[in-house]
């Protein structure tokens, strides 16, 4: 399935450290498990951070033995527990997270996280010639130059759960029901869940759609007999989406109920899929610094493990498969 890249020469006392930062995501524990284990293999020591830049800032560094992250690839969430770090911002700060690590005589730091988190450590590298490597993990799947991230297939299945089990009650009452999914700017989790969950409507971020066009797709469903319609939402900038369209339904005669999934996708078990990209991914992340990469992320692009510079991503959108928006439409009528 991926490649990961060969390490070309064993390294000796190399110390490499690892943290997760931002929003978590399911598989984080299997990256970490991955980049700690591919790490001693070659020679390393490792440390995990704890809390993000927030713990790296306060010296939570600890060393990381190959059972210090052993049963934890099934687990959900990290280990090492995920912030946010407003200080972060600050370039006098970053210099004072640089110099925290050079302390503990780190070489190398290895960031599971997404755009912002990758800003951070790009910034740090920039500055102060720290080596940085970023590990693309979130549920959104909205980093640019990887086509997949960690934890995006845990989350897109776990709504797909929820979305059958509501089916079951949507066509025992004749109901339409609004289907609140994660995603404020980026709608890659709604249009795989309401492909895959055979919804109605698919409501993305990046595409505006009328009333009246939602409208238009359940009363040609009505025509055909159909008496219950699924509408996945993807929850948008705004708090309360799902709701507003609701009342608007509503205006045009149209009863519905709002399910938001919220939270629920973010946590449990992660996927077979986001087990093996996240170990493949931490391994290559790890083989790319000891063969003196940085300042770029590990990302999938056709199967394969590639190396984007940070430069090349960072602030960058994303784009939703037009095709795949397209494809939806066509299989929702
Ligand atoms: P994600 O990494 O999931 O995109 P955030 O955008 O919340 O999550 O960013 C996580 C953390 O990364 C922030 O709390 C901050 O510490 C750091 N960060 C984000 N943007 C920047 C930035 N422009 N400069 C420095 N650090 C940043």
């Amino acid at each position: 399935m991926f490649n990961v890249p060969s390490v070309p020469h064993q390294e000796k006392n190399k110390s490499i450290a690892v943290l997760t930062s931002g929003g978590d995501a399911p598989g984080m524990n299997a990256a970490i498990r991955s980049v700690v284990r591919y790490g001693l293999a070659h020679g390393c020591n490792m440390f995990g951070v704890s809390k993000g830049y927030s713990g790296l800032l306060e010296g939570e560094i600890q060393p990381l033995s190959a059972s210090s992250v052993a049963n934890i690839i099934q687990r959900g969430g990290t280990i090492l527990k995920t912030d946010r770090c407003e200080a972060f911002f600050k370039k006098s700060v970053r210099r004072e997270a640089v110099n925290i690590l050079k302390r503990k005589e780190i070489d190398g730091l290895v960031v599971i996280g997404g755009d912002g988190s990758f800003t951070g450590a790009h910034l740090m590298e920039n500055e102060n010639k720290f080596p940085t490597i970023g590990i693309p993990g979130t549920i959104d799947n909205d980093i640019f130059g990887t086509e997949d991230t960690i934890g995006f297939d845990t989350a897109v299945n776990t709504a797909l759960g929820a979305i059958d089990r509501i089916r079951d009650t949507a066509s025992s009452h004749d109901r339409i029901f609004l289907i609140e999914v994660m995603g404020r700017n980026s709608g890659f989790i709604a249009l795989n869940v309401g492909v895959g969950g055979g919804a109605e409507t698919v409501i993305v971020p990046e595409e505006k759609q009328s009333i009246e066009s939602i409208c238009r797709t359940i009363d040609r469903g009505v025509k055909r007999g159909k008496t219950s319609s699924i509408i996945v939402v993807a929850e948008g900038p705004t708090e309360g989406l799902s709701h507003r369209i609701m009342k608007d339904l509503e205006k045009k005669g149209h009863n519905s109920k709002v399910c938001i999934l919220g939270h629920t996708q973010r946590g449990g078990s992660p996927t077979a899929h986001d087990r093996l990209l996240a170990s493949v991914l931490g391994a290559s992340a790890v083989a790319h610094l000891l063969g003196g990469h940085s300042n770029a992320m590990v990302g999938v692009k056709a199967d394969e493990v590639v190396l984007v510079p940070f430069k090349k991503i960072i602030g960058k959108k994303k784009a939703l498969p037009s095709s795949l928006i397209e494809f939806a439409g066509i299989l929702a009528t």
